[in-house]
């Protein structure tokens, strides 16, 4: 597979999204490292690239299982009395359990090449497969890690990995079982895998590494609390994210043992700050959201994996009304398109409350585009970013919608990011620059169809096995 091209220094766009509004002919200068210099108007001069359609920020996709590829739209055959969230967690984790590291980065290449074509120009992947199948470790702890970060690199897309700590078999402390030991490491076999996928990040302006605890079920807070502190240096500044109260039985399991729900539980325990990214965060009281609104963590919200798995509804409209910071993923990746997760996102939302357009944390407005820069700016602050959008300082990640798609004719730039989120085609997305490289061109990733036969043969193996 050949890498992305080069660098661009400069593109041309013929209106573009800035937080002032549109700006009609803005010139975006790239640095060396692929982020933005300056945005300049009235510039004549020659540039890279010219793009005449609707430019906006890239989508940051802030939770990616990206092994679970495998599996998406298999899990959906009705087993009696496994119908539920956990009949799905087994099912997963058998279809898992043989993945080695060429079939799962295969798996991550194409499915990479269609986040890139979707309008996601980042992924923060939440990795816990981290042992072979069986469960011993590999002489290299971060051999499945280096993985995801070639699939990323050999395809264009930036990567935020998150290493997961997994510990344990449930809030019991109950031992991991069997299909668990793939996942399981001490704190301190965790910190060396921390080490080492730092060492593959470093000097690489499209990689970043991050801290991940799977969940309060596969970790206790006094051991997660520990081992980020024990983290120290190798994690300043950097994005912490985990799973929680992503289902009811949890909740209950958590008060049961603990006489606590599990997001009040994390905050008595843990220095939950808005470096955090809550996953999921489903089942939260007034006190719990206030307890998030107040920390300035963000919640991740994965709106078709949670309604596949029928989780249950976060109180997004609220929490963005209290000044919440959210962005979503596409987790299980049954659906790696962030329209149609925005889209999903807002519809739940208003059959809950029997309202229209209520993720607008303004009076008045476009739903579409107030949609996309809530996911666009949680998302990279989840990511690990301090700035977002069409900014200096931000990556420079980009994509430009069709606005010659016969969906889009006659509408306003705000309409067609409506008409994208509600009602738009799947092939919105025209042009994909990455840290300023240009990965998908009318369309296209070039490497999407040579991606495309060898994860078909590693579906073919993985369900014959
Ligand atoms: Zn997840």
């Amino acid at each position: 597979m050949t890498s992305p091209g080069p660098r661009l220094t400069s593109i041309r766009c013929a209106k573009a999204l800035t937080p002032s509004g549109w700006e009609d002919n803005c010139v975006i200068e790239l640095d060396q490292t692929g982020r933005i210099a300056a945005i300049t108007s009235n510039n004549a001069g020659a540039t890279d690239l010219s793009l005449n359609g609707i430019v906006i920020a890239g989508l940051p996709n802030l939770h990616s299982h990206a092994h679970q590829k495998a599996i998406a739209g298999l899990t959906e055959h009705r087993i009696a009395g496994q119908d539920d969230f956990w009949g799905w967690r087994d099912l997963m984790y058998r279809a898992n359990a043989q993945l080695d590291p060429d079939q799962l980065q295969t798996v991550a290449r194409y499915l990479y090449t269609g986040m890139l074509q979707s309008g996601y120009t980042s992924v923060a992947e939440f990795h816990y497969l981290h042992h072979q199948p069986g469960g011993d470790p590999y002489r290299d702890c971060s051999e499945l890690s280096a993985r995801l970060l070639e699939a990323a690199s050999e395809v264009g897309i930036a990567i935020t990995l998150l290493p997961v700590l997994y510990c344990r078999g449930g809030f019991n402390n109950d031992p991991v079982q069997d299909t668990q030991r793939r996942f399981a490491n001490t704190p301190e076999s965790y910190l060396k895998l921390l080490q080492a996928c730092d060492s593959l990040c470093v000097d690489n302006p499209d990689r970043s590494v991050g801290f991940a605890a799977h969940s309060l079920r596969a970790v206790a807070p006094e051991v997660l609390s520990a081992t980020l502190e024990d983290a120290g240096s190798l994690i300043k500044d950097a994005p912490v994210h985990i799973h929680v109260a992503e289902q009811a039985r949890e909740v209950a399991e958590c008060l049961a043992l603990n006489g606590v729900r599990p997001v009040a539980w994390l905050y008595d325990q843990c220095d939950v700050t808005d470096q955090w990214c809550l996953i999921h965060a489903t089942h939260v009281d007034s006190g719990e959201l206030d307890c998030i609104v107040k920390s300035g963590a963000t919640v991740g919200l994965c709106p078709t994996t949670e309604a596949n798995l029928g989780d249950g509804i976060f109180p997004a409209a609220q929490f963005l009304t209290d000044g919440g910071r959210l962005g979503v993923g596409s987790d299980s990746q049954i659906c790696t398109c962030p329209a149609e997760e925005l889209r999903l996102l807002e519809y739940v939302q208003r059959l809950s409350l029997q309202r229209r357009t209520v993720m607008i944390p303004d009076d008045a407005g476009s739903n579409g585009r107030a949609l996309i820069t809530t996911a666009i700016s949680g998302g990279a602050r989840a990511l690990g970013e301090k700035s977002s959008g069409l900014v200096s300082g931000a990556r420079g990640d980009l994509i430009e919608i069709d606005h010659e798609h016969s969906e889009f004719a006659s509408r306003t730039p705000d309409q067609i990011l409506d008409s994208w989120i509600f009602s738009g085609p799947n092939n919105a997305v025209r042009n994909v620059i990455v840290g300023g490289r240009h990965v998908v061109r009318d369309g296209i990733h070039p490497l999407r169809e040579s991606a495309s036969g060898p994860f078909r043969q590693v579906i073919a193996m993985l369900n014959n096995a």
